[in-house]
């Protein structure tokens, strides 16, 4: 048991310690990884978070939005951070009857992987060896017809929400999804809470360690800065302190996380 997590926490951050106490006494090494959506401009909210991954050594998987990016952006990001595409103008065109979506279900997936490549190729210009040919597309959605495309079209990852039903949803293909998201999209948008956040966490190296869960999967937080409210930043910098001085876990850095198979 981890006297460094225990020191003076509230119940979820005894939680993790408990649970990752007995990832430990199995022999085994809890992993973890983070990515942030919608990077597009230099704004302070950015600046912020590139000064907390690089603050902490903390690897970042920062998706940005082709279309909306500005070159700037890309100025003075630390190693630690790689650039994934975060679809590509970020434009909701959910067919009638579906959830918000870049990628509708009505649309072909040669058209979507036109589209993808474009952004890609942008994306790829500005951030050069900083990027990885990864995919998180906005809201987390896009249609399963279309992942055989996203190799062709030069990606070689996938990055959604939830459990990954497949670590290689297609060939060429290798996906790492996220499992903790730090906003509560439907009541505010404000953050979800230490509670929420840390028992998201727990329960999925729970599954994972209960084999209910894709074990080689690593845990991945998923952060939001343009609408990080104080309480949010604050967690973040807690569970990057608390967690370095735990024995026994591991940040992944993307290139790690999908490698070339
Ligand atoms: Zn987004």
């Amino acid at each position: 048991m981890s006297a460094a997590l225990h020191a003076g926490r509230s119940a979820p951050w005894r939680a993790l310690a408990d649970e990752l106490a007995r990832w430990r006494e199995g022999g085994r090494v809890a992993e973890f990884w983070w990515r942030d959506d919608d990077a597009a401009r230099p704004d302070p909210a950015l600046k912020r978070l590139l000064a907390l991954a690089q603050g902490t050594g903390t690897p970042l998987a920062l998706a940005v939005v082709p279309m909306q990016a500005e070159e700037e952006a890309f100025e003075g990001i630390g190693p630690g951070v790689s650039i994934i595409q975060h679809g590509i103008d970020h434009g909701n065109r959910a067919g009638a009857g579906e959830k918000k979506t870049e990628f509708p279900a009505g649309e072909s997936p040669r058209a979507a992987a036109a589209r993808l490549t474009a952004g890609r190729e942008r994306l790829a210009a500005w951030a050069q060896d900083r990027f990885v040919p990864v995919l998180a597309p906005p809201w987390n959605r896009l249609p399963e017809a279309f992942i055989p495309q996203l190799a062709p079209a030069g990606f070689r990852g996938l990055s959604r929400f939830g459990v990954r039903a497949a670590a290689q949803p297609a060939p060429g293909i290798r996906q790492v999804n996220t499992h903790v998201d730090l906003v509560a999209w439907h009541a505010g948008r404000g953050f979800v809470g230490e509670d929420a956040a840390l028992a998201a966490a727990v329960g999925h190296l729970a599954a994972k360690r209960e084999g209910r869960a894709d074990a080689g999967e690593p845990t991945g937080w998923l952060s939001h800065h343009a609408v990080h409210e104080e309480a949010a930043w604050t967690f973040l910098e807690r569970l990057f302190e608390t967690l370095r001085a735990e024995p026994g876990l591991r940040w992944m850095g993307v290139r790690e996380l999908f490698h070339s198979q």
